[in-house]
């Protein structure tokens, strides 16, 4: 029944009263409702040639000063300058964290497992729930691969105790893992990761394939070394129907501080030099190649281009490159 057939009947004096509570009832039942939806998992989908791929944000998280890990080995003026440039504040930025799931049709891949239940409390982990938003179980992802072993990566390996994808198989870099599981790490910056992939990561490591660069983990998906961020880091190149997307994990960790200035120092750069070299490496090729690509840390849905300036690169965000 509609309203004008409401108001024919009963006449507008009668329904006036109840139609006001009405409307009242509704908005107070649509203010948690907004309220709610910050904290919805957030998802993004969208086609590559016949992948389809899914941008799931596992958290994203404000952090300190991005001086304090963005250019360390510069002066707090000069890092402040390029944020104000960039219309960013100086004294806090927000950290985001982007896995990301590939259904090639045969092979439904995730990329990396974000903090996991560890950081759920303070909005992190919530991988699988953004999964589930997408129309994903964890029981459908067939193949985890993870770039490197750093813990905003396998943190979501483990949920409970056990496998939080009891159907997959793994892939990771062969030096990655040797790195990490060294007993020489002991006593060294890098004992806690250690303990991480001794916890998360060595458990599986009898369903896991270690890879090296050029290495194809199913058809349309190859490994390519990008070391430095992490001793074995790798980033993964997406083929299907002529399309391309390049994963570059850690590659760059800031949209501005890392991509217009790769030189600077990143305080989680483990090889700082050489992550300052493979940055420019990767980047150089996309900026050239014109690639779509994917930063793990970059400003969620996390795809976008590059275009080369004099000094460094300027992050351009898809738009809807991939819906037409
Ligand atoms: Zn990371």
């Amino acid at each position: 029944m509609n309203r004008r057939v409401l108001l024919g009947s009963a006449g507008f004096a009668a329904l006036a009263a109840p139609m006001i509570m009405t409307r009242a009832a509704v908005a107070q039942a649509a203010t948690p409702a907004k309220a709610d939806r910050a904290v919805l998992p957030d998802s993004h989908g969208f086609k590559l040639g016949s992948f389809e791929v899914v941008v799931v944000k596992d958290g994203a998280m404000p952090s300190g000063a991005p001086g304090e890990t963005f250019g360390t080995d510069q002066s707090p003026e000069t890092v402040g300058e390029l944020l104000d440039r960039n219309f960013l504040p100086k004294d806090r930025f927000v950290n985001s964290f982007s896995p990301v799931l590939v259904n090639t049709g045969s092979d439904v891949v995730l990329f990396d497992t974000g903090l996991g239940e560890g950081a759920r409390a303070k909005g992190g982990g919530r991988l699988v729930e953004g999964l589930v938003a997408a129309g994903y179980k964890p029981e459908d992802v067939s193949i985890v691969v993870l770039t490197h072993m750093h813990g905003d990566h396998i943190g979501g390996l483990m949920e409970g105790g056990k496998p939080a994808f009891p159907n997959a198989r793994y892939v990771t870099g062969r030096t990655e893992y040797d790195f990490w599981v060294d007993p020489a790490r002991v006593g060294t910056p890098a004992e806690n990761g250690h303990k991480g992939v001794l916890a998360n990561v060595q458990p599986l490591a009898e369903k896991t394939t270690f890879v090296e660069g050029g290495a194809s983990v199913v058809t349309g998906i190859t490994a390519e070394a990008a070391f430095g961020h992490s001793p074995g880091h790798m980033i993964y190149r997406l083929e299907s129907e002529g399309r391309q997307l390049l994963l570059a994990a850690d590659t760059a960790n800031h949209f501005v501080l890392s991509l217009q200035r790769p030189d600077w120092e990143v305080k989680f750069d483990m090889d700082k030099a050489a992550a300052a070299a493979t940055r420019k490496r990767v980047f150089d090729m996309v900026a050239t190649d014109r690639l779509a690509f994917l930063g793990y840390h970059m400003p969620f849905p996390a795809v976008g281009y590059v275009e080369k300036l004099d000094t460094g690169y300027r992050f351009v965000p898809k738009a809807y490159q991939f819906d037409i």
